[in-house]
């Protein structure tokens, strides 16, 4: 497993090297988000840990960037506990996961494992509908063969609905499914999500069913 490491504090990055590295993983590590942003381009790595603030180039950019491309690498922000805004900024950009500063080596180990466990244990499941094609392993989605990139809260109300087509799901339902992603839900925050979702996947994949939620219909 080869992992590219985005840490401009020299501390910091020291000791996370050291523990990827006693964890036998392949680690890159660079301190400039220009850098990171270039080795991107160029070199496969299994997984990014992203700090995001970062000199050259902000981390979110970077992940923006990313994801511009369709490259799908599984990404983990590294942000201070307070900085709420960045971290859902980063969310917002295509970050599969989040830890916070100053974090427990043991957490930011487990992150790493699981997200690397979910990128590596792709099956072959593939959900059809109407020109839409979704992987919900690897989370590739195609509509009429163009791919199409979703937010990570977009992929947090589609999930369950996609695990059980045909089974409705109410609002609240969908919301435990977000909440947690911010501190404050808004009130129609699964509806504003369904409205992206349709607009990028169209119209009639995901279905009201009315007074009780919504469905995605069986494939
Ligand atoms: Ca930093």
């Amino acid at each position: 497993m080869r992992l590219l490491l985005v840490e401009d504090d020299h501390m910091i990055g020291e000791s996370v090297l050291d523990i990827l590295r006693a964890e036998h993983y392949a680690v890159d590590w660079v301190k400039d988000g220009l850098l990171a942003d270039n080795l991107l381009r160029t070199e496969a790595y299994d997984l990014v840990l992203l700090d995001l603030g970062l000199p050259g180039m902000d981390g979110v950019d970077v992940l923006r960037a990313m994801r511009a491309r369709k490259a799908n690498t599984p990404v983990l922000i590294t942000t201070a506990r307070d900085a709420v805004d960045q971290r859902i900024a980063g969310l917002d950009a295509g970050a599969d996961d989040y830890v916070l500063k100053p974090y427990d080596l043991g957490e930011l180990l487990a992150r790493v494992r699981a997200l690397l466990r979910r990128a590596t244990g792709r099956a072959e499941h593939r959900y059809e509908h109407m020109g839409v094609v979704i992987a919900p392993n690897t989370r590739e989605v195609t509509v009429d063969g163009q791919a199409v990139v979703l937010s990570s809260r977009e992929w947090a109300v589609l999930e369950p609905l996609l695990a059980r087509p045909g089974a409705v799901l109410s609002r609240a339902q969908l919301e435990e499914k977000i909440f947690g992603w911010e501190d404050g839900i808004l009130s129609n925050a699964v509806e504003v999500y369904i409205h992206g979702l349709r607009k990028k996947l169209g119209a009639s994949l995901i279905q009201n069913v009315r007074g009780v939620g919504y469905m995605v219909p069986k494939a």
